[in-house]
């Protein structure tokens, strides 16, 4: 059978459409984005992305430098009162475990990476079209074509609904999320390191990590009250996740990024202002880009793929930010479409269907599980990983079942996850 050329519409070009354009653009196909926003838009904080996601950026051959990570050399868990370091998970043989490094990224930098390497005259493949101020409003999976609110309908081979947490592809293929508010909120905010330096706040650029406050039910400080640190933009932000109780932040009731900034004194709650360590808030009240954040429980969906349209990343498998795998995932999805529809699998090419019932396939159930895992991570930090491997919370140990028979994610599972050996062995098994 022969490989064939397709067209491929990917509704949506936040991070996974990007890297989804690329992944496929490498195998040949021609590929056209529609964004709803123009790019200029585009704010967020930091994006972690382990080994799992960091083996494909070098795959779709990104440069780095415009991504302009910093390379995560520690987990770091600090006391919320004192800022103590409670416990660390010291990554300085992560690259040579798991083949590739933890990049912390700026979300604006990814983004401008992955568009620079979609788009690009240079680099494997056709470059990619996209065209922004193109609001997708419904596809038709059995006639392959999608309707934008400026009237257009266009019509491609396959149609990827990257559109993220609140799809509109998804509705199109009948898919209805199963959603309740997440008991926790979260407000993002960053600080330059420029201001660090002036006021002669606690530089926490200078160390690579991932920090950690709270996350754990203390006397006085409920679980909830967590802070995500890490630095970004070759150390020059540092970016902070601050996590709270729902209801100390009810006002801000949509999910999402697009909304107008808050006072600084909406995340400085009673926790933080009364109780977290006093270097850490002083942090706070110098920093810039204060986001809501609100967090929803997404149960799994039932399918992925419907006739030649299929789902990807946030669309597919919206999780909770506490496992920092949402944008690896989406990596990994974009990764297992490229891999499907490449030359060595020319079959599915000449029935896209059947390549994307493939890639719901090899994609959904890792995908599920490590949405799992991120709702889990939720509620207990032990479920993080990283710390799986250096806590036990009396549960089961690494690598065994624990009474409900839930085996928690770690390192290795998420970083030795092999794709291309599992679709060898499927499409064996159908050959
Ligand atoms: C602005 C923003 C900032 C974020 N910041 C962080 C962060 O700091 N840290 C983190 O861990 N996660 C963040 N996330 C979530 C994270 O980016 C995702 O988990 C992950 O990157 C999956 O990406 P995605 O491409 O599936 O979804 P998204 O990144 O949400 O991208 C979806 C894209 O689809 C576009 N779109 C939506 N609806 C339509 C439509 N009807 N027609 C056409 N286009 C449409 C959106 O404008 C967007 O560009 C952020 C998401 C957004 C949107």
């Amino acid at each position: 059978m022969s490989f064939k050329k397709l067209d491929v519409a990917i509704i949506g070009g936040g991070v996974g459409g990007l890297a989804a354009s690329l992944s496929l653009r490498r195998q040949g196909h021609k590929v056209t984005i529609y964004e709803r926003r123009s790019f200029t838009a585009e704010v967020g904080a930091s994006i972690t992305c382990a080994a799992n996601g960091t083996k494909w950026l070098y795959e779709w051959g990104c440069d780095m430098s415009i991504g302009n990570p910093v390379m995560q050399k520690n987990l770091i868990m600090r006391d919320w009162k004192t800022g103590k370091a409670l416990a660390s998970y010291g990554m300085e043989d992560y690259k040579e475990k798991w083949g590739y490094e933890t990049n912390m990224f700026h979300r604006q930098d990814l983004h401008l990476m992955l568009l620079t390497a979609a788009t690009s005259t240079e680099g494997v493949g056709e470059p990619v079209t996209v065209h922004v101020d193109y609001v997708c409003e419904s596809v038709d999976h059995e006639e392959g074509t999608a309707s934008f609110t400026n009237g257009e309908t266009i019509k491609a081979d396959i149609i990827i609904g990257a559109d993220g947490i609140r799809s509109k592809v998804r509705t199109s293929i009948g898919v209805i999320p199963d959603m309740t508010s997440a008991p926790q909120t979260c407000f993002r905010c960053n600080v330059r390191t420029e201001d660090v330096k002036r006021l002669g706040l606690v530089d926490y650029s200078l160390d690579p990590a991932i920090q950690f406050w709270g996350g754990f039910e203390v006397p006085d400080i409920n679980k909830y009250f967590k802070i995500v640190m890490c630095s970004v933009s070759g150390g020059t932000i540092t970016s902070f996740y601050c996590f709270m109780p729902t209801e100390f932040a009810l006002q801000h009731v949509s999910e999402g990024f697009q909304f107008k900034e808050v006072a600084v004194d909406e995340i400085l709650v009673a926790a933080y202002k009364d109780l977290l360590d006093k270097d850490c808030q002083d942090l706070l009240r110098n920093s810039i880009e204060r986001m809501p954040w609100r967090l929803y429980l997404h149960k799994p969906y039932p399918y992925w793929v419907k006739g030649n349209v299929g789902l990807l990343g946030d669309a597919a498998h919206p999780m909770m930010p506490h496992q920092s795998q949402g944008a690896c995932q989406a990596f990994e999805d974009a990764a297992v479409l490229g891999l499907v529809f490449s030359k060595e699998y020319p079959q599915f090419t000449q029935d896209p269907k059947a390549g994307l019932a493939m890639y719901e396939r090899i994609r959904k159930p890792r995908g599920t599980r490590i949405q799992t895992a991120s709702r889990r991570a939720t509620d207990d930090l032990h479920e993080r990983i990283g710390f799986t491997t250096i806590f036990s919370n009396g549960a089961a140990k690494e690598g065994e079942p624990d009474e409900t028979g839930w085996v928690k994610l770690t390192m290795k599972e998420v970083n030795t996850w092999n794709p291309a050996e599992i679709l060898k062995q499927y499409a064996a098994e159908s050959a």
